[in-house]
């Protein structure tokens, strides 16, 4: 569990290290909406997306606590988190990819100051070979989301939030294996209850959809949705009891909903922002309630760009 102070002390912490995000807006999408949307611009964020907050709330605790070398086993946004935040912080990093990682990514963790680990196709002996790197070496392993560290690093989003717009009325955010919802999600109902906080899933990674359906952790084959931070199976351990607690509801978008998104964002604002990202506003463009201040959490804009043309309606 954590609390509305947990996250203001890891406001605190991370300051410096992170940019406050804008809050971008588009006329035209609002009028045609009859309400007022509004991006959280997490594509603006250092490392290009808001994994950097936990990442950097984790590590520094860990630092503080001795550590010179961190380790994680993620070729996405959260490899290059740890490995860019590593660097500044003076520790040494190692992020542990599948064989078959894209180049681009590999590239990235590399000129971030990681060293990069080629292991294995699967994320159960990646997480094995991290923690055997972990114990050889005395590193500490910083896992994606299930852990309170990085929840409520994520959850500085939920205040910066409130700060920046105090009468938001409803507030989408993607969902992977919950580390972003659950954190931003405590410090939303905890300043203001009356917040909607909505969840987004794409249809074909509906882990925690389902798992509120049933009312315990429910997991689902593994899945290719384009939202490639949304793949997670199973909502995490200690991320779902907060959804289940705080989240108002929890929408499932599709493939086409994601691609009408990100072509939207990109023609309309000019912002290149990543699938996972994109159905946060999806959901926000299909369920459109009149007259209301909506906050879409733009997670990341990390997307290589031969894919673009792919991702375009
Ligand atoms: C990791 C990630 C998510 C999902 O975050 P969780 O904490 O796993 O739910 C969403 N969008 C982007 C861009 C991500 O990198």
């Amino acid at each position: 569990m954590i609390s509305l102070n947990d996250i203001q002390k890891a406001q605190e912490w991370i300051a410096s290290l992170v940019v406050r995000t804008p809050l971008l807006t588009s006329q035209t999408i609002s009028a045609e909406h009859g309400n007022q949307l509004f991006l959280k611009s997490e594509h603006l964020q250092k490392t290009g997306s808001f994994k950097i907050r936990g990442a950097t709330h984790k590590v520094l605790l860990t630092a503080n606590e001795g550590a010179q070398h961190v380790v994680a086993a993620s070729s996405g946004n959260h490899g290059q988190a740890v490995a860019y935040i590593a660097r500044q912080l003076g520790l040494q990093s190692t992020i542990v990819v599948p064989e078959d990682a894209a180049l681009c990514k590999q590239a990235a963790i590399q000129a971030y100051g990681g060293k990069v680990e080629l292991f294995g196709t699967n994320s159960p002996e990646r997480l094995q070979r991290a923690a055997q790197i972990s114990e050889e070496n005395g590193a500490v392993f910083i896992p994606p989301y299930d852990d309170p560290a990085i929840m409520a690093g994520q959850g500085t989003i939920g205040l910066e939030i409130i700060e920046q717009l105090s009468d938001v009325d409803i507030v989408y955010v993607p969902v992977g294996g919950g580390g972003l919802i659950s954190g931003v999600a405590v410090a939303l109902k905890e300043l203001k209850p009356t917040i909607q906080v909505i969840g987004v899933e794409p249809a074909l990674a509906q882990d925690t959809y389902l798992s509120i359906q049933k009312g315990e952790r429910t997991s689902i084959p593994p899945t290719q949705t384009i939202a490639d931070g949304l793949r997670t199976s199973i909502p995490g351990e200690l991320t779902f009891p907060l959804v289940q607690r705080f989240v108002n509801d929890i929408v499932l978008v599709s493939e086409d909903q994601i691609k009408q998104a990100f072509s939207l964002v990109l023609s309309r604002m000019k912002q290149l922002i990543e699938p996972s990202a994109a159905v946060a506003v999806a959901a926000a463009l299909a369920h459109p309630p009149e007259g209301k201040r909506i906050v879409a959490v733009v997670s990341g804009g990390n997307v290589d760009l031969d894919r673009i043309p792919s991702l375009l309606v």
